[in-house]
C-alpha cells in the first residue's frame, strides 16, 4: 500500500458565475491518497466543526484531564477543531463515498465536499455509490442539494437498517434529548425526501464487492463501519466509533457526542483491539491529518499513529 499527502489549490466554483471565477478566492485542499493495486482511496475534507473544550472533554474525570490532554499536546482551553474526513474510493468504474458531509445547513465551517471533490476532478454525477456510517448531520445532511433533490443523482444510497429505522421513527425526536432534536428533525426530513432511494443493509453485509459492513453501535444506535479489502491491502473506515485521540488513550470513557456512552466505550475498546491486532490501516472521520493511520497497542490502551 502506498500513501501520499498532496496539496491542491482550487477556486471555489459554487454559486459563482464563470465570468467572476478569476476573482474567486483560492482555496487549499490537503488530500491523503492511498493506492493498492487498482484500488485508490482519498481522504477528502468537508471542512471542520468547532467545539468548546469544556463540552468535548467533559467526560474525562477532572483530576486526570490536564495530564491526559498535555500528554497528547492538546490545549485544554482552546476551541477544538474536529476535522471531517470523507472516504472516496475509486476502483474500475466505481466511485464510492462513505458519508457526504453536512451540506450548507449545519455549521459555516463545513459543507465543502463538492469543492474538495472538484480538486480531484470528481463531479457529483460521477459518484456511483454512497454508503453511510450513521445519520448525524456532519455525515448525512449533505445528501440533498438546495432544492431537496439528491446531490449525487446517479448514486445508489445505502444505510444500515437499524440506523435508518432509528432516524425515521417518529418518536425519536421526543426521546433523543433536547440538545439533539435538530439532528432528529434534519435526518427525518432528508430520509423522508429520499424515501425508497435509500437502500438498507444489515451487519456483516457485503455492501459492494470487497466492502463489508461491521456494526459498531453506541455513537448512534445502528452505527456502521466498513472493511474495504484486507488488512494489508485495504482500509478500515471507522466512522465515529472513535472521534478523538483521547479515545485511543482512554477508550473506556464515553464521549460527549455518543448517543449511548457506555455502549460506545465497549465498542471502542473491542474495535481498537481488533484493528491493532489485525494490522488495519484506518480512516477516521474526525481524526487528525486526513484521518489515515494505524492503531497501536500501548499496554491496556492504544495510540493513533498518523500516516500523513
Ligand atoms: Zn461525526
Amino acid at each position: 500500500m502506498h500513501i501520499a499527502r498532496r496539496f491542491f489549490l482550487t477556486r471555489t466554483a459554487a454559486l459563482i458565475s464563470a465570468a467572476a471565477l478569476p476573482l474567486a478566492p483560492l482555496r487549499g485542499w490537503a488530500v491523503t491518497t492511498m493506492t493498492a493495486g487498482d484500488l485508490r482511496i482519498d481522504s477528502v475534507s468537508d471542512g471542520h466543526i468547532e467545539f468548546p473544550p469544556d463540552f468535548v472533554f467533559s467526560t474525562i474525570p477532572e483530576a486526570e484531564r490536564a495530564d491526559l490532554l498535555s500528554s497528547l499536546n492538546i490545549d485544554a482551553k482552546a476551541v477544538v477543531h474536529s476535522p471531517l474526513n470523507i472516504t472516496l474510493l475509486r476502483q474500475g468504474d466505481r466511485v464510492v463515498l462513505f458519508d457526504v458531509g453536512s451540506g450548507p445547513d449545519f455549521v459555516p465551517t463545513a459543507g465543502r465536499l463538492v469543492d474538495a471533490l472538484s480538486a480531484l476532478e470528481v463531479l457529483p454525477e460521477d459518484v456511483t455509490d454512497v454508503i453511510f456510517t450513521h445519520g448525524h448531520p456532519d455525515h448525512l445532511w449533505g445528501v440533498l442539494d438546495d432544492f431537496d433533490e439528491p446531490l449525487f443523482p446517479n448514486a445508489v444510497l445505502k444505510m444500515g437498517q437499524v440506523e435508518f429505522d432509528y432516524w425515521t421513527d417518529p418518536t425519536t425526536i421526543d426521546t433523543i434529548g433536547e440538545e439533539r432534536q435538530s439532528f432528529a428533525a434534519g435526518a427525518m426530513r432528508r430520509l423522508t425526501a429520499l424515501g425508497d432511494l435509500m437502500e438498507r443493509f444489515d451487519d456483516g453485509a457485503e455492501v459492494l464487492p470487497g466492502i463489508r459492513a461491521v456494526m459498531t453501535p453506541g455513537h448512534t444506535p445502528g452505527h456502521m463501519s466498513f472493511e474495504i479489502g484486507a488488512p494489508d491491502q485495504g482500509v478500515f473506515v471507522t466512522g465515529d466509533f472513535v472521534t478523538m485521540l483521547v479515545g485511543f488513550v482512554r477508550p473506556d470513557l464515553g464521549t460527549a457526542t455518543d448517543h449511548d456512552p457506555a455502549l460506545a466505550a465497549q465498542t471502542r475498546q473491542t474495535m481498537l483491539a481488533r484493528l491493532a491486532d489485525e494490522g488495519w490501516t484506518v480512516l477516521g472521520y474526525h481524526l487528525p491529518d486526513g484521518g489515515i493511520g494505524r492503531v497501536r497497542r500501548e499496554g491496556d490502551a492504544f495510540s493513533f499513529e498518523s500516516e500523513a
